[in-house]
């Protein structure tokens, strides 16, 4: 390791900012973090997403010193508390009985939070070692004089700039143009950096971001939505699939900030046919009789909400490496994928960001102080993609019924669920945990809940077919 080395970051995404603290924190002193949205402040509507920071991603949090940020820049939470208020206006609050009584505190916070905590702390060093370059984009990397990658970034004005950096860090996302241009590269073999696609249930369904206050009154009845700390679900009065739906007000930690609600619905649904503001929030007042939807989402928000372009949930997906060493043998430049840029796919299991921060806390534990950081990085992704694989695996398999596109399925699930708990509970040693369980253990990998799973699965194929047999056995 040899932290004179230029590093150069690609996105300012939670992974490009937490990569960017980690190889500080490791004595790089010469880090630039490229980002294509115009500053800081600039919060992409249609990424308002809400994330429940976990174990794994806390792993990271704690080791950059973060956690005391992370207490204020989120709403902490043991079970998954929610109030549910239904159309009639009636309200319960339960704890949802599928998450882990065992699991570590958890932290709800907003993408708009979490960038801002990561962008604070870069800001707080004291250093000079971390550079960021908002309104700048990657656009080509070629060969440089020096031998090493030669990677051009262009502002808004289409101004250049030039880097050859020694480390290139991939942490643009999931359609990644680091890693297209690099699998471009004249010698890289051609699947280098493939992304490896898997089918999902859930993978294809569409999702926009509606804005909803922190606090408001619930119409005709004495309840409010009064605790920013606390989560709401409405569900529609619809039946039907294309029109049914149901709100997500997740927690928030600013009593002042919007509640940012995920619509995941599929590509039939009514609501990406409509156009107009007015549509919208006629249709929505009619969906939900207990909310006072013109009250509650002005005619700027519906308008906003009307003209975005619904985003669409990627395949499960990483990619068939994770590093490559280009340029001259003597003067490399060696590039990693981290973040989505690695591993992508629907939020079923809400381990998008916590994966990424592992990714970094993973790729510390195999840097060593040898000069040449190759062996490191090869260590590492040989590590790493078989997690990569797994998590992709699991994420494809454990839960992507959940935003009931198929009813019956998801009651499926919740059978299946309660009876693997069930069995667990009388014969631990025989039969697993759900696997949803298990992912909620941060420490447990990928790969050994990918097999406790596989395994479990097995048994129940094969538990019917031999408590069938041995009965016919008895009758005969
Ligand atoms: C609807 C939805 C809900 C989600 N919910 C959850 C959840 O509950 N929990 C969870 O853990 N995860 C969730 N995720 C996944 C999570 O958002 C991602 O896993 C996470 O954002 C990955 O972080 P990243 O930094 O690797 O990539 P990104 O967040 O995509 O960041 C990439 C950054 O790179 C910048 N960039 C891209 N290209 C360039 C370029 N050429 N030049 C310069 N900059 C560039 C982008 O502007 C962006 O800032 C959800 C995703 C979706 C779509």
């Amino acid at each position: 390791m040899n932290i004179a080395d230029k590093v150069l970051i690609i996105g300012a995404g939670p992974s490009g900012l937490a990569a960017a603290l980690l190889f500080a924190d490791l004595g790089y002193q010469n880090i630039t973090v490229v980002e294509r949205r115009s500053s800081a402040k600039d919060f992409e509507k249609n990424k308002a997403f809400t994330y429940q920071i976990d174990g794994r991603g806390q792993k990271l949090l704690k080791r950059l010193g973060l956690m005391k940020d992370l207490e204020s820049f989120g709403v902490a939470n043991k079970s998954f508390h929610a109030t549910t208020i239904l159309p009639d206006g009636s309200s319960k609050t339960i704890d949802s009985p599928i998450i882990d009584k065992d699991r570590v505190t958890c932290y709800w916070t907003t993408r708009r939070n979490l960038q801002t905590m990561l962008y604070q702390a870069v800001q707080r060093r004291t250093d000079d070692s971390i550079k960021l370059l908002y309104d700048h984009s990657l656009s080509s990397i070629t060969e440089a004089e020096n031998g090493k990658a030669l990677v051009t970034i262009t502002d808004s004005q289409d101004t250049e700039l030039q880097f050859s950096p020694d480390i290139l860090l991939a942490c643009d996302g999931l359609t990644s143009t680091t890693r297209k241009l690099l699998s471009d590269w004249p010698a890289m073999p051609d699947s280098h950096f493939e992304m490896k696609k898997y089918e999902s249930p859930s993978a294809k369904l569409f999702y926009k971001v509606l804005n909803l206050p922190p606090n408001f009154s619930i119409k005709g009845q004495q309840s409010e939505v009064n605790d920013h700390r606390m989560a709401y679900v409405f569900p529609s009065i619809h039946k039907d699939r294309t029109k049914a739906m149901a709100l997500f007000g997740f927690p928030v930690a600013n009593a002042e900030h919007p509640r940012s609600v995920n619509i995941i619905r599929e590509a039939d649904h009514h609501l990406w046919t409509l156009k107009e503001a007015d549509d919208l929030i006629t249709y929505l007042t009619e969906a939900f009789p207990q909310l006072d939807i013109p009250n509650l989402i002005s005619k700027e928000e519906a308008s906003d909400f009307v003209s975005l372009t619904a985003g669409k949930f990627p395949s499960p997906q990483h990619a068939l490496s994770l590093y490559a060493r280009v340029g001259r043998e003597e003067t490399p430049t060696h590039c990693l994928l981290i973040g989505d840029a690695a591993h992508a796919f629907p939020p079923d299991l809400g381990l998008g960001v916590n994966s990424a921060l592992e990714d970094l806390y993973e790729l510390e534990t195999y840097m060593t102080d040898q000069a040449d950081i190759s062996d490191d990085f090869k260590r590492y992704e040989q590590h790493r993609l078989v997690e990569s694989e797994a998590l992709v695996k699991l994420v494809q398999t454990v839960f992507p019924y959940q935003y009931n596109q198929s009813p019956w399925r998801m009651k499926m699930w919740v059978i299946r669920f309660l009876l693997q708990h069930t069995l667990h509970k009388l014969l631990p040693w025989f039969i697993n945990k759900p696997a949803f369980l298990l992912v909620q253990n941060h420490q447990l990998a990928y790969s050994r809940i990918l097999r406790q799973k596989t395994n479990t699965d097995r048994v129940f194929v094969w538990l019917p077919l031999l408590l069938l047999a041995a009965v016919i056995l008895l009758l005969r």
